[in-house]
């Protein structure tokens, strides 16, 4: 999607609207579909700005859990747009070829920098028991018997403060 900027650049206080499907990246994220990309590109006395936001859906696997999730979020697109730029200016100016414009890269760029290290179901997700493979959500697994945990506290705490300390001092 193409956005002809020329009067934009040229109208302080003239802006243009944009609202569309971000189409060409499907096959670089498992998007449920394709990504909302809206907002406007403004003139504020002569600085041209893009605002908006990008609204995407994710189907993915929970890195914990491995039950599968939709992921949604949306993106928000906030770039200063430039025909020129000099030496010290900042690096965040986006630099355009052309007074006619694509937003699809940037948006784009800023969905798979907004994307999270680690998808979670949800924040707190307890994911899947080490021994047994069971889904910790749905619930403990039999794999702790009641007093395990406590019985390996006891064991460690008397390795670190209990007789056996003592008697190795006696030694030194
Ligand atoms: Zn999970
Ligand atoms: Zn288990």
């Amino acid at each position: 999607m193409f956005l002809e900027l020329e009067s934009v650049f040229n109208t302080p206080g003239l802006s243009l609207p944009f609202d569309y499907a971000l189409e060409g990246f499907g096959g670089l994220l498992p998007f449920a579909a394709s990504p909302r990309v809206a907002g406007q590109v403004k003139n504020r006395a002569g600085i041209v700005t893009l605002e908006g936001g990008a609204s995407i859906v994710l189907d993915v696997r929970c890195d914990r859990c491995a039950e599968s999730f939709e992921y949604r979020a949306r993106v928000p697109l906030a770039h200063t747009l430039v025909l020129s730029r000099n030496r010290e200016d900042s690096d965040e100016l986006i630099l355009l070829e052309d007074t006619r414009f694509s937003p699809d890269t940037l948006a784009w760029e800023d969905i798979v920098l907004s994307l999270p290290p680690k998808m979670l179901c949800r924040p707190d997700c307890a994911g899947l028991c080490r021994r047994c493979g069971a889904n910790l959500n749905e619930g403990p697994c039999q794999c702790r018997p009641e007093g395990g945990p406590s019985f390996h506290t006891n064991e460690s705490s008397g390795f670190a403060g209990g007789p056996g300390w003592a008697a190795l001092q006696e030694l030194l």
